[in-house]
């Protein structure tokens, strides 16, 4: 393990004996992901509890020429949020940072510090009669500055859009220490080149999101939701577009999954249950929502699968008839990386292609990666706005006889990726790149565009280290 005294002595002195963990035993769950497929090490854990402090951590750090790694809830998908192995890097988590510090009904907004856990935001907004719509599977322990850093994306997107679309300020401390105090709370605001936009999505390699006001909506009141089984993936866009003509924006979910995702789910997370009687190759799951009367909505959905079995592009339905119905099918989307995780080892493609394109994105992807590879294909994803989850799966025993499994894995997901590329999309669309898609990101990027953003990265750090080894190519 790293050791630096001198500097330990600095950090201990700024955030308090509490504020600090160096000792290998309290490392444990700072220093690897989530789906425990990286493990480096730090110099140590800091827990500042304020933007002051955060500040005088970073001074310290970079003064010593140490690494700082920002750290939120620490369910990154793509390595982003721990060290590499010898980094010894100092880990600048914001876990006690995590006071909703206002919500300004009537403005539609809210300002909270970074550490805020995503489902306190959600329920903090509620109890004001607001929304914030971000929504994902870690949304109980992932933090709403990590949720910034990866401007992340979850089921809300189709009509809600990304992170980026929340977010109306941040306070950030930049590589030198310096507070950007940018909390505006505008929708309109023209006075030169929008600087929060730098910082989100750029997965801490430009400084330490402290704060953020985020953009509210109305909350939905009605909701209706149905479990479908599309004839089809060309059945299911032209059903998303049936949708979007009759529901219009009320319309606030499309998700798609295989038969081979549910099954999974099914298996190995306790207390699912199949919403169909039958077996389907597809599934969807579809929300209309709104501040209208419940029972108006429900017939929106009735009406429009009334049209959709009507024309053949549905086979099979169920309609959630109380809230309860509701969250249980809404547990079984939100359970599918907890199930794939038990079942198997995934290799998850983050891709996304314009909506038009996920149909043959899908048959050409899954194609070529049968004819090349001894996996089976799990896809689940958020058809509404392109962004598929493409997985080629292998059982355990089938991945543990592979040899060089690094070099596999990616040879598996430039497949999937180049075909993306061919059809107008993207390698990573909302898990953000870390150190899984670093490589991609020199292999699918021109050069003037890798120029544009080490010339930005140069100007906010210039001795590299913040989050160094992700993103940046
Ligand atoms: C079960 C599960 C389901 C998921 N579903 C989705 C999904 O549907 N959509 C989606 O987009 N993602 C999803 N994710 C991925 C992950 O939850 C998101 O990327 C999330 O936004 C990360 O938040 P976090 O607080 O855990 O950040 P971390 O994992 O701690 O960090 C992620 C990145 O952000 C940086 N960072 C963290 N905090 C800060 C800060 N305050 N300032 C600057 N940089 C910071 C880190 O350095 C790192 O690069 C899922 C993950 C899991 C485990």
């Amino acid at each position: 393990m790293a050791t630096n005294g001198p500097l330990l002595d600095t950090l201990r002195a700024i955030v308090g004996e509490h504020g600090i963990l160096s000792s290998a035993h309290d490392l444990e769950g700072f220093v690897e992901d989530w789906r425990g497929r990286y493990r480096g090490d730090a110099l140590c854990v800091v827990l500042p509890r304020n933007t002051g402090e955060v500040s005088a951590v970073v001074r310290a750090a970079v003064a010593a020429g140490v690494p700082v790694l920002p750290q939120g809830g620490n369910t990154s998908l793509s390595g982003g949020s721990v060290p590499f192995e010898g980094e010894g890097a100092v880990i600048l988590n914001l876990s006690r940072m995590r006071r909703i510090r206002h919500v300004d009904a009537a403005n539609h907004s809210m300002e909270v510090e970074a550490g805020c856990v995503l489902a306190d935001i959600q329920a903090a907004a509620v109890a004001a009669h607001r929304f914030f719509p971000i929504s994902l599977g870690a949304e109980g322990s992932c933090q709403i500055g990590g949720n910034i850093a990866t401007n992340a994306g979850g089921t809300g997107v189709l009509r809600y859009g990304n992170t980026r679309e929340n977010v109306l300020g941040l306070e950030v401390v930049l590589p030198d220490g310096t507070v950007w105090n940018g909390l505006r709370t505008l929708r309109k605001d023209n006075t030169g080149l929008d600087l929060k936009h730098l910082f989100i999505g750029a997965e801490g390699t430009l400084g330490i999101i402290t704060a953020a006001t985020l953009k509210l909506s109305p909350l939905p009141t009605a909701h209706a939701v149905s479990w479908l089984a599309p004839a089809s993936v060309e059945a299911a866009l032209e059903l998303l577009g049936l949708f979007q003509e009759r529901c219009g924006a009320q319309l606030s979910a499309f998700e798609l999954m295989n038969r081979k995702q549910l099954d999974i789910v099914l298996a190995h997370v306790p207390g699912q249950h199949s919403p169909l009687a039958e077996p389907h190759a597809w599934h969807l799951l579809v929300e209309l929502s709104d501040s209208d009367d419940e029972a108006r909505l429900g017939e929106a959905l009735e009406n429009t699968l009334a049209v959709a079995f009507d024309r053949g592009l549905v086979t099979d339905a169920v309609l959630a008839s109380s809230s309860a119905q509701r969250e249980a099918l809404w547990k079984i989307r939100h359970s599918v990386s907890e199930g794939n995780k038990k079942a198997g080892v995934g290799l998850t493609l983050d891709t996304a292609v314009p909506v038009s394109q996920v149909p043959e994105f899908i048959a050409r992807a899954t194609a070529a990666i049968k004819a090349a590879f001894p996996a089976d294909v799990v896809i689940v994803g958020h058809m509404g706005d392109g962004n598929i989850h493409f997985i080629p799966f292998f059982d355990f025993a089938t991945w543990e006889a592979q040899t060089n499994r690094d070099a596999l894995t990616m040879r598996v997901k430039r497949v999937g990726h180049d075909i993306a590329a061919s059809l107008g999309g993207t390698f990573s669309a909302e898990h953000g790149v870390g150190r899984t898609l670093l490589g991609e990101m020199q292999h699918y990027k021109s050069d003037v565009e890798i120029a544009m953003l080490r010339a930005v990265k140069r100007a906010f750090d210039p001795q590299g280290l913040f989050n160094p080894g992700k993103l940046i190519p």
